[in-house]
């Protein structure tokens, strides 16, 4: 792996200053990981709420350093003020790369990232934190798509080593080892995979995910099957960590998958993840999923 990051770091342009779409879980988890790793970042959102919760998190996150005498004061308030929470696009045509970590939806992201490439200068990178959709999908309006990538982040973003780092049809080779070489210096472990629904890790996830949903309509107790896969080894059970991606999420990647795959993975009608993301049951960052949280 030494080697082929060596490969692409020296066909990268680094990443020196980014930008993030979106302060929401991920938005918020890249958002901080970029500037503890040295990169400053500009977090925009269109909700002022959601700005809070972003630095709130990261502030959380940098307290927990201090307190563990993994960071100084001085080191955590370097950190955070390399992160600059706004509401506009301020400063965009200074950054090397912008990651779009808003909601899974492609009509959504095809109209915020064609508005985005006009506020870039002509070679920054731009990267898609999607789960599910396809690159080339989401590239269809951009005028640059040479300049487009998918790069999968998994929740928690600073906890999580992996990142998924997808290649379009028409995504260029220094795109490609430039997210890379950015992924390394974020101190995480890239893949390149190729462009289909899901891509690698969230194919394997789904087809689980859906055996669980099935085990429940057919009269399992999520309680049990989720303190029985943490006996099994697993970190935590299919339900929670449901709760953690959010149903909101969770929802349109499983039909995404299923569209992309119907015969091998059939859309599921009345599942438990599509009536809580009905009912706006979003799991963790509601209060409310599977579980209930105070
Ligand atoms: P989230 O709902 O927590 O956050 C999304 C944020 O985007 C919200 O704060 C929203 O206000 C903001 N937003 C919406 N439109 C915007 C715009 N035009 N400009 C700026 N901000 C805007 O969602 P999330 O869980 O962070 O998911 C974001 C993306 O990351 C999705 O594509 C999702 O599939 C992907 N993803 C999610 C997970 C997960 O576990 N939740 C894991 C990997 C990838």
């Amino acid at each position: 792996l030494k080697k082929l990051f060596k490969r692409h770091a020296q066909a990268a342009t680094p990443v020196r200053r980014a930008a993030v779409l979106g302060a929401g879980i991920m938005g918020g988890g890249i958002a901080y990981t970029s500037a503890l790793r040295g990169v400053p970042v500009r977090m925009k959102d269109i909700q002022p709420s959601a700005l809070e919760l972003g630095m709130g998190e990261a502030t959380k996150q940098l307290a927990r350093g201090v307190k563990n005498g993994k960071l100084s004061q001085e080191r955590a308030n370097g950190v955070l003020a390399a992160i600059t929470p706004q509401l506009d696009s301020a400063g965009f045509d200074q950054v090397d790369g912008v990651i779009e970590a808003i909601v899974e939806n492609l009509g959504i992201k095809q109209k915020v990232l064609a508005e985005l490439e006009g506020q870039l200068a002509p070679g920054t990178l731009i990267a898609s934190n999607t789960s599910s959709l396809r690159i080339d999908d989401i590239a269809q309006p951009l005028q640059r798509p040479e300049n487009f990538v998918g790069m999968h982040f998994f929740n928690p973003v600073p906890m999580m080593p992996l990142v998924e780092v997808i290649r379009g049809s028409r995504t260029s080779d220094a795109a490609v080892s430039t997210a890379v070489a950015y992924a390394v210096a974020m101190g995480k472990t890239p893949i390149v995979v190729k462009d289909c629904p899901g891509f690698l890790v969230n194919r394997v996830l789904t087809a689980y995910m859906r055996g669980f949903l099935q085990l429940v309509a057919d009269g399992a107790d999520f309680l049990q099957v989720d303190r029985v896969m943490e006996a099994f080894g697993w970190p935590m059970g299919p339900a929670y960590l449901e709760d953690v991606v959010g149903m909101d999420t969770g929802s349109p990647v499983s039909d995404v998958i299923s569209a992309g795959y119907p015969e091998r993975m059939p859309r599921l009608e009345r599942d438990a993840l599509r009536l809580m993301a009905s009912e706006g049951r979003y799991g963790q960052k509601n209060g409310i999923g599977f579980y209930r949280y105070e």
